[in-house]
């Protein structure tokens, strides 16, 4: 889609925040333990090199990613650290991340044998960095069973178009206050991890909430994601041991003001009906931006005060009520600070009923995104 530069809607990003909350976790990390940064998803919505720009820049020394698309991109843009692909690509595009230095995981023994198959047309490749994902308990990729894993092992070190460059798991309930299933993935980790006679150069377990809230994980490596981005993983469940500063905040601006006699109807099925004459604004954003429609109800700050979106939202607009005539023009404030009052992507997430990571990577790259 196009991006709109021409309408007041836009995407500020701060990046001395990212800048922080990149630098203050690696400052706690032991000093052998690496920070990846999670970039994928455009930078969950931040824009993917303005952000692993500022990343490398506070301590990240590598990338993941969740597909080769966003590898290449990295690379294109002369990102030349390390970048894991986390989901399960097509072994046909092996050759490509050999070729790339780019990293894939492998969850199977049927996806060695076949990239073996591409990998062995061209005896000229780099070599290709593999990273081993177990399954511990999250149900989404990796080996299970210790026997596949060790043979998965043996088939990497054998081979000479591979290297077993790394092993990791991902917690399904890191951000959860019940630590049970939590354990139980580890120790499972644990058991699995003994199969492996010589450690490879990365073995990583933590995203942000691993990192935040268990130190208890012998790795050398974390994939750090929403935290760089100054959210909460947990929500609002699990407080923070330090300050993370949130980078993103959505502005837009009052494009329409009139005012409506009582009984007058707003917006597409005209469910929301003026009860005295209200003045109503209207701001260009919708639910094609990602500013969803369950979202009708929620309050955006103008002029530091709270105004609540009245009626449906429409796909390219919606309408909000005002406490007076405001000025067209007038800063509108979605997600993000305005004097002292403040929208975060936790209080829209549990307004729409989900959670913050799908309300910023939900915001559509028609917006344009600003960097600070
Ligand atoms: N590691 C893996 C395998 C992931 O899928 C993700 C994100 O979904 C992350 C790390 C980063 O997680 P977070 O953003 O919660 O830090």
């Amino acid at each position: 889609m196009q991006k709109s530069y021409l309408r007041p809607t836009y995407i500020e990003v701060d990046q001395q925040a990212i800048y922080h909350n990149v630098h203050e976790t690696k400052n706690r990390l032991h000093d052998d333990t690496e920070l990846f940064a999670v970039v994928k998803a455009d930078a969950y919505g931040h824009g993917l090199i303005p952000v692993a720009r500022v990343c490398r820049e506070a301590g990240a020394t590598g990338f993941c990613v969740a597909t080769m698309d966003e590898a290449i991109a990295l690379r294109n843009a002369q990102i030349t650290e390390p970048i894991l692909v986390l989901g399960i690509t097509s072994p046909q595009t092996a050759a490509i991340a050999a070729v790339q230095h780019i990293s894939l995981t492998v969850g199977d023994l049927d996806w060695l044998a076949e990239a073996t198959t591409y990998l062995q047309a061209d005896t000229n490749l780099p070599v290709l960095n593999l990273h081993l994902a177990l399954d511990t308990g999250m149900g989404r990729i990796g080996f299970t069973e210790k026997n596949n894993l060790a043979a998965a092992i043996q088939q990497i070190n054998e081979s000479l178009t591979f290297n077993f460059e790394g092993i990791f798991t991902h917690f399904a309930t890191a951000d959860e206050i019940d630590q049970h299933y939590f354990d139980q993935q580890l120790a499972k980790f644990n058991d699995m991890m003994s199969v492996v006679s010589q450690r490879p150069r990365y073995v990583h377990v933590a995203n942000s909430a691993t990192s935040l809230w268990h130190q208890v994980c012998h790795a050398n490596m974390i994939r750090f994601g929403i935290g760089i981005y100054g959210l909460n993983p947990s929500g609002s469940a699990i407080e923070l041991p330090y300050e993370l500063q949130p980078a993103l905040s959505l502005y837009s601006e009052l494009v329409f003001v009139k005012q409506i006699p009582a009984g007058a109807a707003v917006s597409y099925g005209a469910t929301y009906h003026a009860s005295t004459a209200e003045w109503i604004g209207t701001i260009p954003i919708g639910y094609a931006d990602g500013w969803l429609r369950r979202l009708s109800g929620m309050t955006v700050l103008i002029n530091g005060v709270r105004c609540p979106i009245v009626g449906r939202v429409c796909m390219d607009q919606i309408m909000v009520r005002l406490p007076e005539k405001f000025a067209v023009g007038a800063k509108v404030t979605l997600i993000g600070r305005d004097g002292d009052d403040e929208i975060s992507a936790q209080e829209v997430a549990e307004y729409s009923n989900t959670i913050h990571y799908e309300i910023i990577c939900g915001l559509h790259d028609r917006i344009p995104r600003h960097y600070l």
